[in-house]
């Protein structure tokens, strides 16, 4: 194999390395919380709070309208049942009555209101928990087969390792320090030559370098520093 085939195949090699370890890199995130359901999550909470509050607030306007509903009776009993003798008794009665009456309907719209805002949250809620149940369950199949896939990544891992370090081994340290210099500026770092020209940056090559290229040299562009592979 020729320097420059054999430092392409090594930049090949690193490429698929880097994706490798991404893919890696990418399962150990998934086995930590997904933000999508600690999203979720969150809002549920705030939901489960808010439709509880709602709940409570109603419940005591209930109570509220129970307790006028309550002095209402007892004015309209003692108004029609005879016992209110005085006219001025009469009318404060009959005054209050009328405003008790106007508060309770108050409250009841209120009431009202409130009930419809309470489904909404409701409504609100059960759509939350079906997103939640659903993303938990996605997360869950990705983690799956991310665990399944696992220990094949791993070897597939190792395995280029060490045909990397078998190419490496083929190499001159100074062939090899060349590439990583390249590597460090240019991607890709190993450029084919087509029609005389570098496909890394397409200016032509001086047929100098091309002859030297020929004869197995390392030889790397002029222009961008490419290696460049015949
Ligand atoms: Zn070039």
């Amino acid at each position: 194999m020729k320097v420059a085939e054999a430092l392409a195949a090594i930049e090949t090699f690193d490429l698929r390395h880097q994706a490798l370890l991404g893919e890696q890199a990418e399962a150990a995130q998934r086995t930590k919380t997904d933000p999508t359901v600690r999203q979720l999550r969150q809002r549920r909470a705030a939901l489960d709070t808010q439709v509880q509050q709602q709940a409570s607030a109603l419940k005591q306007l209930e109570l509220e309208v129970a307790e006028l509903a309550g002095r209402v009776k007892s004015h309209e009993k003692a108004i029609y049942d005879g016992s209110v003798r005085h006219p001025a008794d009469l009318q404060r009665r009959q005054h209050e009555l009328e405003t008790l009456r106007v508060k309770i309907q108050g409250l009841e719209e209120t009431e009202l209101s409130q009930m419809e805002a309470q489904e909404q949250t409701s409504a609100e809620l059960v759509e939350v928990r079906a997103q939640l149940i659903e993303r938990e369950q996605e997360v869950e199949r990705l983690r799956a087969a991310d665990r399944a896939n696992a220990p094949k990544l791993a070897a597939e891992i190792l395995a280029g390792e060490e045909e990397r370090r078998q190419l490496a081994e083929s190499l001159a340290p100074s062939q090899l320090r060349t590439y990583e210099r390249t590597v460090a500026r240019r991607r890709p770092a190993v450029a084919k030559v087509v029609n005389g020209t570098c496909s890394g940056c397409r200016l032509p090559l001086p047929s100098r370098l091309l002859q030297e290229a020929r004869q197995d040299q390392l030889v790397t562009c002029e222009n961008c520093e490419r290696i460049l592979l015949l």
